[in-house]
Order: structure tokens, then sequence, then C-alpha cells
């Protein structure tokens, strides 16, 4: 087998939301107008596609190693960012990263 973990192709862009969204992440709703990051990815022959809320965005890049898409509260949790693998937790933290980062627009 090859190497599963690092996809062929790649695709990131962070596009404004028109319909109402699902964070892959934390589950919350990313609103329509709310800039949001959205990744396809080809990993061997299966198309991968994640959509993920700019609070989840602050919390990646608070983890400072490699994770896989899907499954942050896990890591958050492992870094001890988080008290354990809940939602919610991941969701506060997200909206406190995005606090301390003035209002959330890094772009
Ligand atoms: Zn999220």
């Amino acid at each position: 087998m090859g190497d599963l973990d690092q996809p062929k192709v790649c695709t990131a862009t962070v596009p404004v939301a028109r319909i109402e969204h699902k964070c892959c992440e934390c589950g919350r709703t990313i609103s329509p107008g709310t800039q949001y990051y959205h990744l396809k990815a080809l990993w061997d022959d299966s198309w991968g596609t994640f959509k993920w809320c700019n609070q989840c965005d602050a919390v990646m890049g608070a983890i400072d190693h490699e994770f896989e898409f899907g499954r942050l509260v896990e890591y958050a949790a492992d870094a001890e960012m988080i008290d354990e693998e809940s939602l919610q937790e991941l969701q506060e933290l997200g909206d406190r990263l995005v606090q301390e980062d003035g209002d959330g627009r890094r772009i």
C-alpha cells in the first residue's frame, strides 16, 4: 500500500459561505456570509472534501503538529487544550482563540 497520509493533490480555499455549511470538526453551523475554510484533496483514488470554521482554524493553528482532518477534537484533547473529547469544548476553545486573535479576521 502506498502512503495514505499525504494527498496527491490538495486545494485549499477560503470562500464566503453562500448557503449554510456544517463544520467538519466542531459541528457548528457556518452561516451564509461567513468566511470558512474549504479543502479538497485527492488521496490515492478518492477525493475528500473538508469544510471548517474560522474558530477551528485557530485551534489548528495552535496545535503545532500534524493532525488528520475530522479528528481535531481528539488532537485537541491529546494536546490537553481541552479537558475531554467534547465538541462543545472544542467550540468554546475556538471562540476563545478567535477572540484573543482580534476579531478573527486573519485574511
Ligand atoms: Zn469548527
